[in-house]
């Protein structure tokens, strides 16, 4: 199995090598050069633990890793950081279905690859060979920083910097990236949104004066975004585990079709069940959600994406949006692979901050629908979820439940649907208990946790009940304009 590249520079690597990348050098995203068919393979697989399945999905990607390196990574990856055994179990409430990926160590969706992809990149680094130090830089939405700096804490030859939106966080994900523990873990605030500090690191991935001065220095910079292939590879597993939870469970039978429903944000999570249906995972509809800032929305309607409109912050942070970056690798594959269509479509986007798909293109996204919840909507169901069906979801997830309960009151389709769920309500716990009717103003975040601990009679997960009695360690902040300079800070350059 090789990478290429969505823009079409004649270059095909490795697994290991697109890992270390993260980028290609032309700005593309790597894709795998084909995608290996495993429908008449799936009675093989239907009975695997969620490892095992990890292993059989991921050897045929990374085939430059050895059975023993592949397996050592998954092995230490899947252990008991996550809160169940399953790791990604998929529950029935009532006659819905709820695939919770927030059992990880920091109680978000992103631990189901961060805490493979750093071991992954850790590993790649080795086989190749690579002398210099390895510098993660990351623009995080909130959960990816929490998730990606535990997975790099005190991992030899790399260094981790996070830049986050000042103001676009929630207080429980600030708290959690600011208390990081580990040795080689940065964390910066920058004055601006997700978008702003997104595109302040994009620069710098294509800022090859700055990249030469970290090479002198021996540093090689790489991302944990979900731009990197190592990110998005992992996110495939749970889709067929999900699958598979169902037929094991006798919900439905091997071949059946289903549904799954995503909040949407970078477009990974989404885009990593579009390659499982490529691969021959019986897919019917994939319905692509987002909040009020509904820029997929309009695309999937309209085949027009255009960012030009202001940032909504809601009270689902990780989907506040503009710029979702993985759909270029879906632009990849609704070409029918044509890097040239995809260049003018990004060109178009930097340039006038929109481009309309042609005819052929449009057509080819029909295995996506799309809806989208707005703030009152989402509160109304989390409300309504827990009294009707006493369980508690998070906001994230309530745009997914909301806006596929709009899809089904448009589309007539009763294939059975999986709504996937992103984050631990506790992660959210203010927005979470506002929802359920209950005072939150003049208590703090833990007054908040515990008052919905006992409203719900759930419990806290471990990795929130202990923020409440860890330390600030990272207070820095910057001007988005600034961030070369925190750079060159921290790495004492
Ligand atoms: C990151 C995130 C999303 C969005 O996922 P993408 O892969 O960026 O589309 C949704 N919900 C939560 C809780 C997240 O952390």
């Amino acid at each position: 199995m090789y990478f290429i590249s969505t823009r079409g520079k004649k270059e095909k690597i490795k697994g290991s090598q697109a890992i270390i990348n993260g980028i290609c050098s032309d700005g593309g995203l790597y894709v795998p050069e084909s995608f290996p068919d495993v429908s008449d393979k799936l009675d093989n697989l239907v009975n695997l633990s969620y490892k095992d399945l990890c292993f059989e999905i991921l050897k045929l990607y990374l085939d430059d890793f050895t059975e023993e390196e592949l397996k050592n990574c998954i092995n230490k990856a899947y252990d008991d950081k996550f809160d169940c055994k399953e790791i990604a179990p998929t529950v029935k409430v009532k006659d819905k279905y709820f695939l919770e990926l927030y059992h990880g160590p920091t109680c978000a969706f992103k631990d189901m690859a961060l805490t493979l992809m750093p071991l992954l990149l850790e590993t790649s680094l080795k086989k190749n060979n690579i002398k210099e130090d390895i510098v993660i830089l990351t623009a995080t939405s909130g959960d990816t920083g929490k998730a990606a700096l535990e997975g790099f804490k005190n991992l030899n030859q790399i260094k981790i910097i996070v830049f986050f939106p000042k103001d676009g966080v929630s207080s429980i994900q600030k708290l959690q990236m600011q208390s990081q523990e580990g040795d080689n873990t940065y964390v910066v605030s920058i004055n601006g949104n997700f978008d702003d500090a997104q595109s302040a690191v994009k620069t710098i991935f294509n800022d090859e004066e700055f990249k030469e001065i970290l090479k002198n220095n021996n540093y090689i910079l790489s991302s944990a975004n979900s731009i990197n292939i190592g990110r998005l590879l992992p996110q495939i597993v749970y889709y067929f585990y999900s699958y598979f939870d169902l037929v094991k469970n006798k919900h439905i039978k091997l071949k059946d079709k289903i549904n799954f429903t995503v909040p949407t944000g970078n477009f990974g999570n989404i885009l990593a069940a579009y390659y499982a249906k490529l691969m021959g995972l019986p897919v019917n509809k994939l319905i692509c959600t987002s909040n009020d800032n509904n820029v997929l929305y309009d695309f999937f309607n309209s085949g027009i994406y255009n960012k030009n409109r202001e940032l909504i912050l809601t009270s689902s942070p990780s989907m506040d949006i503009l710029i979702s970056s993985n759909l270029e690798r879906l632009l990849f594959e609704i070409s029918s692979r044509d890097s040239e269509k995809v260049n003018n479509l990004i060109k178009d986007l930097n340039n006038k901050g929109l481009y309309k798909l042609d005819a052929n293109m449009k057509k080819n996204l029909n295995s996506f629908r799309s809806e989208y919840a707005n703030e009152l909507e989402v509160k109304r169901n989390i409300n309504k979820v827990f009294k009707e069906y006493n369980y508690l979801i998070d906001t994230h997830t309530c745009v997914a439940y909301t806006s596929y309960m709009k899809y089904l009151k448009k589309h007539k389709d009763c294939t059975p649907t999986v709504i996937v769920s992103t984050a631990s309500p506790y992660k959210f716990s203010k927005d979470v208990l506002y929802s359920l009717g209950e005072e939150v103003n003049n208590f703090d975040k833990f007054e908040i946790i515990e008052k919905l601990s006992k409203f719900s009679h759930t419990e806290i997960p471990y990795p929130i009940k202990k923020l409440k009695t860890s330390l600030i360690l990272h207070n820095e902040n910057c001007e988005k304009d600034e961030i070369k300079s925190e750079i060159k800070k921290i790495l004492k350059m």
